[in-house]
């Protein structure tokens, strides 16, 4: 027993003191930034360095994972392996790569530290979404489809314009457990997931959601007729199966 304990303290004796071991850089997941930047990219939803992705992924001495996005000053449609920098969670301080990161990876940073089950936030500037609200007559998005619910699983929050969430995360705290969306007015939204994949189509449905409102209210305008959409009774029912109908084998 005591030379175990003797063994124990020698060891910790020849660590103390020594800088941490290196960071490894792992590529893949930079190239899953990579990936679904071209995504959102094709999809028209990036049009300068403002976009951005966040993964984040376990790692020794950081209790809250670690970051790996794209760096500032560069857009995902320009982006390279080069450009994928690492940071850690409370502090954003660079654990790899030497440019910083852009404003917004605050936002990502608390949503990680928020929520321990996302760990992919997708942010982006989406034209039809800021037309809608910034068009004054409508202050929400309607669920129409069968899939919307399904897929957001928590009901997209609009946050007040008088909010950068961006600047001061503070306020997050209070709305960000209800939510899997945060639509921001005059500015763009943010989508996450328990992956990657999971963050990407939960912004492709709300984005899809919006242009069909957008449809819905202009049709409707010109027939002079009222759009249906899903009763609140229905949304939150399918909320309770989302998980149910996307991942039916994980059952
Ligand atoms: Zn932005």
């Amino acid at each position: 027993m005591a030379a175990k304990r003797n063994a124990r303290a020698k060891k910790s004796a020849k660590t103390a003191g020594k800088a941490p071991a290196r960071f490894k850089f792992d590529k893949s997941i930079g190239a899953q930034i990579i990936r679904y930047g071209k995504f959102v990219v094709d999809r028209g939803y990036i049009h300068n360095s403002l976009g951005n992705i966040a993964i984040r992924v376990a790692c020794d001495g950081h209790p809250h994972g670690v970051a790996y996005t794209k760096h500032s000053g560069v857009s995902l449609e320009e982006m390279t392996m080069d450009n994928v920098v690492v940071t850690d969670i409370p502090t954003g301080k660079l654990i790899y790569g030497n440019v910083p990161t852009s404003v917004g990876h605050k936002l990502n940073r608390e949503i990680f530290r928020l929520r321990p089950d996302v760990n992919a936030v997708i942010h982006v500037h989406h034209d039809e979404t800021i037309a809608f609200l910034a068009s004054k007559a409508f202050k929400e998005i309607k669920a129409v489809s069968l899939e919307y619910p399904y897929v957001m699983a928590k009901p997209a929050f609009i946050v007040p314009s008088h909010l950068d969430v961006e600047m001061d995360v503070d306020p997050l705290k209070d709305f960000v457990q209800g939510t899997n969306s945060l639509v921001m007015v005059r500015h763009g939204m943010t989508c996450f997931g328990r992956n990657v994949s999971e963050a990407y189509h939960r912004l492709n449905t709300l984005t899809s959601e919006v242009r069909r409102n957008l449809l819905i209210e202009q049709i409707c305008a010109l027939k002079k007729t009222k759009g249906e959409y899903l009763s609140q009774k229905d949304i939150d029912w399918m909320y309770g199966y989302a998980e149910d109908v996307i991942y039916p084998n994980k059952q």
